[in-house]
């Protein structure tokens, strides 16, 4: 079939991943702009598959097609040859004594919403110690162990390369879709006509979705050279939720070309962190705000005292496209396949709502 994706984010391509592998489809994609796509909400995104921490907001639907994501990440990014951008290693999850009634009271809540959670541990300072050294400070904490990482950057970064490499795959850059129909991409230049057309354009699908809105999140990056965590690790805190996610020790295996508009810095020896994430209602993309800098900072270093000599080496700012019930969407009809409303969940839930988009609408028709 000769198939168009409009919007090369992260569903986009986790799509084009999928259909390439029947060998039987080429595939244009039309993205407002350029193929690298920093501009998209999976470009700024952490890339934690927490199934069992998101459990606190969403409904168990997330977490039964997050654990399916967690089973198909591996074989997408061995695909792509990002051998080292997947980590299942579980997340720790601590808080300050003065928090910790506000921490025990989440776990139970996620205890009594799936019965797998019972599989979350509780660890006190020696077993906190044993696993992560240098969070051994704290007194009490808790460990969800079949939670992962993808390294959401360098997925971007590879993807692209493999796409090139693709004989099938043609990217039509800052080439914005201005409306979709069965079989038919509607752009400035005209219409072309395909076999079948998917929409994953994210929050630029408002001319589709009119309910469609964007929670704007803010992350920073930090380096520092006196303190390694190696899984991504949360803070419960009254106020603001903090997550430490560690991305290794620069853009290893990135060709810097595609690197560059992340400018960070190439120091080596630091570990690097991205520190995250704001939830704000707004569809502003402007740079991230004092208040929310000072929040993730503070948070980031009552985490522990030696992140206070750690470099502030970059910070992003996106909008995830959400639905007012924070849940995903696929809308099916002969030619024409939407995937929308990721929300905050889009690395936890794009392989298995591709997987199940694709069975319910173009592989039931071939
Ligand atoms: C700060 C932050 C942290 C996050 N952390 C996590 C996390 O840890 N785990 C997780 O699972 N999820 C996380 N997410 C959520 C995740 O990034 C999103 O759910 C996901 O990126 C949405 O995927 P998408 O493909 O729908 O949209 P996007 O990734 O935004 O891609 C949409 C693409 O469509 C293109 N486009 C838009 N309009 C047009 C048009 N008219 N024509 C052509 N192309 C167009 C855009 O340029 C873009 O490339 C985070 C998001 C943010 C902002």
């Amino acid at each position: 079939m000769n198939i168009a994706i409009a919007g090369a984010g992260l569903a986009g391509r986790v799509l084009a991943l999928n259909l390439l592998q029947s060998g039987e489809h080429t595939i244009t994609f039309f993205e407002k702009d350029s193929k690298e796509g920093v501009s998209a909400a999976g470009f700024t995104a952490a890339g934690m598959l927490a199934p069992y921490a998101e459990l606190e907001t969403a409904e168990s639907v997330i977490f039964e097609l997050g654990k399916r994501s967690i089973e198909l990440w591996p074989a997408l990014l061995k695909e792509i040859g990002l051998f080292d951008g997947y980590q299942q290693k579980g997340t720790v999850i601590t808080a300050h004594p003065q928090d910790m009634g506000e921490l025990e009271h989440f776990i139970g809540m996620l205890q009594r919403k799936v019965d797998a959670a019972q599989s979350i541990e509780t660890l006190d300072k020696t077993q906190i110690g044993a696993l992560e050294p240098d969070l051994a400070m704290h007194q009490k904490g808790f460990f969800i162990p079949e939670e992962g990482v993808v390294d959401a950057q360098r997925f971007m970064a590879f993807s692209v390369n493999y796409f090139d490499r693709m004989e099938h795959v043609t990217f039509r850059e800052y080439t914005p879709v201005e409306r979709l129909e069965p079989k038919k991409v509607y752009t400035k230049e005209g219409v072309e006509t395909f076999d079948w057309v998917f929409d994953t354009r994210g929050l630029g699908a408002k001319e589709h979705f009119k309910e469609l809105r964007g929670v704007r999140g803010e992350v920073l990056w930090v380096e520092a050279n006196d303190i390694d965590i190696s899984r991504p690790t949360r803070l419960m805190h009254p106020r603001y939720k903090l997550y430490v996610v560690p991305r290794g020790n620069g853009c290893e295996g990135i060709d810097l070309e595609y690197c560059a508009d992340c400018k960070l810095s190439q120091t080596t020896g630091y570990k690097r962190y991205l520190i995250g994430a704001t939830e704000i209602e707004s569809e502003d993309t402007s740079p991230i705000s004092v208040r929310s800098s000072m929040e993730l900072l503070s948070a980031l270093y009552t985490l522990h005292p030696n992140f206070g000599e750690a470099r502030v080496v970059n910070s992003e700012t996106n909008c995830r496209p959400a639905f007012k019930d924070n849940l995903p969407r696929i809308e099916n009809e002969e030619g024409l396949t939407r995937i929308n409303g990721l929300y905050r969940h889009g690395y936890l839930l794009s392989p298995a709502i591709v997987e199940k988009a694709l069975n319910e609408g173009i592989r039931r028709v071939q």
